[in-house]
């Protein structure tokens, strides 16, 4: 029963949050079902954000929204910053996206982090201008990463 709950809560969080912060950019929030560590995730090209029902992680109402905030930013990422957004996940693998993640380098994780602890009321997005993929790239290239 507290599932199903959660699940209407997230679908009315969605109707309500999609159309005031993100300018009525058609977004699915699917709560997630699977037992994992991973408590949301984007996937911005299919405008498609989880909320880890199952998480490990205790996730109360108050977490779910900063969840669902966070990972609403980074498809509104997507859709502005898609060259910064596509250069992290083009370093997902090779251990640059882990060992900058926590940092103000990774400018889409940490304008998504503010997003997400503020309710969408504070951004980062001077530090996506500020670290923007050809900045990076310029670093990556000179061995500086
Ligand atoms: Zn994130």
């Amino acid at each position: 029963m507290a599932k199903i709950m959660f699940f209407i809560k997230m679908a009315i969080l969605a109707l309500v949050w999609c159309p005031t912060h993100l300018g009525g950019a058609p977004m699915l929030p699917v709560p997630w079902i699977f037992p994992s560590n991973v408590a949301a995730k984007a996937f911005p090209p299919l405008h498609i954000c989880f909320v880890n029902m199952l998480t490990k992680v205790n996730i109360d109402g108050a977490s779910c929204t900063k969840y669902a905030c966070h990972e609403y930013r980074h498809v509104w990422q997507w859709n502005h910053y898609r060259d910064l957004y596509q250069w992290w996940s083009n370093h997902m693998r090779d251990g640059i996206f882990e060992r900058y993640y926590f940092s103000k380098i990774c400018a889409i994780e940490e304008d998504a982090r503010i997003f997400g602890r503020t309710y969408g009321k504070k951004d980062g997005e001077a530090l996506m201008q500020k670290y923007s993929a050809a900045i990076m790239e310029a670093a990556y290239q000179r061995g500086l990463l």
